[in-house]
């Protein structure tokens, strides 16, 4: 989940942008945690103290009212209503909420039945469901099962009929989980280490933030997270996020 948040902070100034910028800097003080570090600090929370997923990410959202780039319109909607309805949602946003989902259970099944219901108070939609499904189930084979690269598109397609798309062909903003989920599985399939994975998802250009997050979030199962890189976005986290980061990683890491 920590992959998450540092592909958020180095993302979050790029978002609309990104491209054509070979060896930018990581971390500058444009940087800034958005909406996906905070849905995703909200879902370690409840994996942590036993809450409900839907609860978790009111909480966290209304405590951070104003992230750099904002909330989706939806989301807004859904946190200010009452009934708090799911709004069928196909956007990416639950593919990169759920990493700590992958890193906590330990069963694949566990770990598909926990994905489902932390995308279903807001992203209830079949695609929307899949996208955070694929991500939490991909993290746990990385992680568990140590599944070889060249095995992951194959995995991907059979199980999700997701098809990785060629980098260089992707074009625009794109913040569907169908689009987003596999672009950001082929950063990390063409990269060499944690950072160029995020690299890679930046210099794809659109949803920079949001793809560099589920990007980073898949990395971090297979890559260790150079030292200086965690540092660095630590610094990025107020105290209440440091401690929900450093509570999941004693009770899971
Ligand atoms: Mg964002």
């Amino acid at each position: 989940m920590l992959g998450a948040i540092i592909g958020d902070i180095i993302g979050s100034r790029f978002e609309y942008g990104g491209r054509n910028m070979p060896n930018f800097q990581l971390f500058t003080p444009e940087c800034d945690i958005t909406d996906d570090t905070i849905c995703t600090v909200a879902i370690a929370d409840a994996i942590i103290n036993g809450a409900d997923y839907g609860e978790s990410l009111i909480k966290w959202c209304n405590k951070y009212p104003f992230p750099l780039g904002g909330y989706g319109s939806k989301l807004t909607a859904w946190l200010k209503s009452t009934q708090q309805k799911a709004y069928d949602s196909w956007g990416n946003g639950s593919a990169m909420r759920v990493s700590a989902i992958g890193w906590a259970f330990d069963s694949e099944l566990k770990t598909a039945k926990e994905a489902t219901k932390s995308a279903k108070p807001t992203h209830s939609h079949p695609e929307g469901i899949k996208g955070a499904v694929c991500v939490a189930d991909l993290i746990f084979l990385l992680r568990t099962k140590r599944i070889v690269k060249a095995d992951v598109a194959d995995i991907v397609k059979e199980r999700f009929d997701y098809n990785m798309p060629v980098l260089s062909d992707v074009k625009g903003m794109h913040d569907s989980c169908m689009e987003t989920v596999p672009q950001a599985i082929e950063c990390f399939l063409e990269a060499e280490s944690f950072e160029s994975t995020i690299r890679k998802a930046v210099e794809i250009g659109g949803d920079t933030d949001t793809t560099a997050a589920i990007a980073g979030s898949i990395a971090e199962a297979y890559y260790p997270i150079p030292q200086d890189i965690k540092e660095k976005a630590l610094k990025y986290l107020d105290n209440d996020m440091k401690a929900i980061v450093a509570e999941f990683f004693a009770k899971f890491r």
